[in-house]
């Protein structure tokens, strides 16, 4: 019975106070939500890829065939999940929630990533955002990698480890840079400040968008350093690659 007033109450709210899509502002049924054009534009790469890095890519028959990258250069986390690919839409719609304020996206993004690393989350012992560094912090505000982790880690009822693993360089923006000096930027970048709390540990690596690697294979490097079981990672979106 309370469930059915509730449900009437969200309806009735849905009506006086309309959703709006995420992206394009059209009125849609709930909030947090997408309308379903705008919807229909995502690549969605939920159990599809190499098995390593979720690289889309034609599987063989053989499903545990790791694409030709991580064949000849394997990352250093174990595996990779993403949301969606990361193209000119999906952009579009995470550009806002990284440097608009736009944290209402949490939840509509971390559903999203639940969906696509649910079975990562579930055998991890703690959830880690890839830290920014104090004074970028205070100039934006929030982290929206810690956002989201903070968020997953509700939803999957896991431990959210912050202000362990640190940014000790204020590595600078990376925009147009090539993968080997992306990897150069961050080289040195994370500390581990309390390594026992790391160490023997199954850990989710959160982060908005992954685009050469370079900054969570870093990560990943200083935690395993630290002693960490396993590292995986779980992103929004990726790029093709
Ligand atoms: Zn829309
Ligand atoms: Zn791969």
């Amino acid at each position: 019975m309370k469930l059915f007033f509730s449900n009437i109450v969200t309806s009735f709210l849905n009506i006086v106070m309309p959703g709006r899509c995420l992206q394009c502002g059209r009125i849609v049924y709930g909030k947090s939500a997408l309308c379903a054009t705008c919807f229909s534009k995502i690549y969605f790469l939920a159990r599809q890829g190499c098995p390593r890095c979720g690289r889309p890519y034609d599987l063989p028959e053989d499903e545990g065939m790791v694409c030709p990258v991580c064949l000849t250069k394997p990352p250093v986390f174990h595996t990779l999940r993403s949301a969606f690919i990361y193209n000119k839409f999906s952009r579009e719609l995470i550009l806002p929630f990284k440097h608009a304020d736009r944290t209402d996206m949490t939840p509509f993004l971390g559903n999203l990533m639940y969906q696509a690393g649910h079975d990562m989350l579930e055998k991890a012992d703690l959830i880690i955002a890839v830290p920014l560094h104090p004074r970028k912090l205070m100039k934006r505000k929030y982290n929206q990698a810690a956002l989201l982790a903070h968020y997953l880690a509700k939803k999957a009822r896991k431990r959210y480890l912050a202000n362990t693993l640190q940014r000790i360089i204020n590595t600078k923006t990376q925009g147009h840079d090539n993968a080997e000096q992306r990897k150069q930027n961050v080289k040195g970048a994370f500390y581990v400040k309390n390594p026992k709390q790391i160490a023997g540990k199954r850990i989710v690596m959160i982060d908005d968008v992954y685009t050469t690697g370079a900054t969570l294979n870093e990560c990943a490097k200083v935690l395993y350093k630290a002693g960490a079981q396993n590292v995986d990672c779980l992103t929004i979106a990726r790029v093709r690659g």
